[in-house]
């Protein structure tokens, strides 16, 4: 009877998490997908607190306080703009649960005689799998937290060097299927599958780890799935497989959107050479003109269209109140006002989309860059809060630009163009701009969010 409660709260949970995944899909129900998400995952643990087979609550109970001390805070304060290195951090220990419990596993088999070739071919896929995602995710975490060196560390022979580790692990597996009672053979698949997480990331720059960070979300789903098969557990094979099926298909999105194939991010050393020191630098050489804060202002009030183009900077400044405080101010004033969202404007996936929802901005407001680059030709003025690279020409003309093929944003069709940025800084890709020298740009320089009060009360004036 309590099995057959258990597996239909299991079903009830899958399907949460299911219509949880199509929900996240759109920014105006994405909150609701969270809420479902979660609803299912506390049905799932109760469900599973049910379980006969669970020798003692004490230690569940430990576990439960500690991961709730420690996720509150993480969940509540960690700013939006460190959630790549947060969800990297959370990743390790995912899988570290993962690899935990295949040791456990695999030990209890080993000490009962019970292990079986079908069993242990879970076991060794979810260490395996499990290990490369902790070392990898603690060196992705390093790496977008500037712990470690962002820039890529090569050697000779290095790809050839890390896919001869890793199918050394598989041979280990195979190895350890044939013949499970062989404790050395699971300890060199530990050992193995730790090295290759390390050594995986250490060629793959900063610029590139939000993609791996979802590649290796997708690693430990299928950690997850094979954890799910050892322990006979039905709903950890089910949302790991949905975990390892999203999280792959967002990296191959990721990589589309920077126009880049997923080996060229795993394999090519991006940001090594010509993006890391910025060689491929300016190719018009002229010099930025900076603009007044009235002047800027009387610009906004008076056009009839204006389309502001968000990235990375307005995450920095935490800008977005401020941001949506002056197109209400814009919009009295009969200004048509639209936001051109960039897929990989920001640092994740959605990051600006994220943003500006949460300052109250209305979704039809917020238009994909397919559907508004034929429109900057009709706009007034473009006002670029702290983007760079999505809004770079280099991406079209420059062939040995690193991001040379990434889509960007049309803001050079417009009228005219504002820029807000602190300085000189580059981009995430470290390659100069040509569009802050072009005669049509002015520079607003200084935090994004102070330059967006004082425009806000120049609009009021004007
Ligand atoms: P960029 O990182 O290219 O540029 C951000 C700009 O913001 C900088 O030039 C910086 O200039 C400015 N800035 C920083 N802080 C502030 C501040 N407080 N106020 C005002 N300006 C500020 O951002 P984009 O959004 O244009 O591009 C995103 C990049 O990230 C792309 O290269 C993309 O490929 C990459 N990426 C994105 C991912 C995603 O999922 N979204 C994932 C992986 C990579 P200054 O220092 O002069 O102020």
């Amino acid at each position: 009877m309590t099995g057959t409660i258990i597996q239909l709260a299991y079903l009830f949970a899958a399907a949460l998490f299911i219509l949880a995944l199509r929900a996240l899909g759109q920014p105006a129900t994405a909150r609701r997908g969270m809420q479902m998400a979660a609803f299912g995952m506390l049905v799932a643990v109760c469900a599973t607190l049910l379980d006969q087979r669970i020798v003692t609550y004490e230690w569940l109970a430990v576990g439960v306080i500690a991961g709730a001390v420690i996720g509150y805070p993480m969940g509540m304060w960690v700013p939006m703009t460190a959630m790549p290195q947060r969800i990297a951090f959370s990743h390790a220990f995912g899988a570290l649960a993962a690899t935990l419990v295949g040791v456990g596993e695999y030990l209890h088999g080993l000490h009962e005689h019970t292990l079986t070739h079908g069993q242990t071919l879970a076991l060794g896929f979810e260490v395996l799998l499990g290990t490369l995602t902790v070392t990898g995710s603690l060196m992705a975490f390093g790496k977008l937290q500037e712990i470690l060196p962002g820039a890529p560390v090569t050697f000779r022979g290095q790809n050839v060097f890390n896919l001869s580790l890793l199918a050394t692990g598989v041979v280990c597996l195979a190895w350890l299927v044939v013949a499970p009672f062989s404790p050395q053979i699971f300890l060199a698949i530990l050992v193995i599958g730790f090295l290759v997480g390390i050594l995986m990331v250490l060629p793959i720059g900063g610029a590139d780890m939000p993609v791996v960070v979802s590649l290796l979300n997708s690693y430990a789903g299928l950690a997850a799935v094979a954890t799910g098969f050892a322990l006979d557990n039905n709903i950890l094979i089910v949302v790991g497989a949905l975990d390892g099926a999203s999280g792959f298909i967002l990296s191959m999105a990721m990589s589309k959107a920077m126009n880049r194939s997923f080996a060229n991010v795993l394999f090519g050393a991006f940001g090594a050479e010509k993006g890391g020191d910025g060689a491929a630098a300016s190719a018009a050489g002229g010099e930025m003109v900076a603009i007044g804060f009235d002047e800027a202002a009387m610009r906004l009030a008076f056009a009839q269209r204006v389309i502001i183009v968000p990235g990375y900077g307005l995450a920095v400044a935490q800008a977005q109140h401020q941001v949506r405080e002056l197109v209400g101010l814009m919009e009295k004033r009969g200004v048509d006002v639209r936001f051109a969202i960039h897929p990989v404007a920001g640092r994740m996936p959605g990051h600006m989309n994220v943003l500006l929802a949460e300052a109250g901005v209305s979704y039809d407001k917020l238009v994909d860059m397919e559907d508004i680059n034929d429109r900057f030709a009709e706009a007034d003025v473009v006002l670029v809060v702290g983007a760079n690279d999505v809004v770079n020409p280099a991406a079209r003309t420059n062939k040995s630009s690193p991001i040379y093929g990434m889509p960007i944003l049309n803001v050079q069709d417009s009228k005219s163009i504002i820029v807000l940025k602190r300085g000189r800084g580059k981009g995430f890709s470290g390659v100069e701009n040509d569009l802050f020298v072009s005669p049509k740009t002015n520079m607003l320089f200084g935090d994004a969010k102070e330059s967006i009060i004082q425009l806000g009360a120049e609009v009021k004036l004007a």
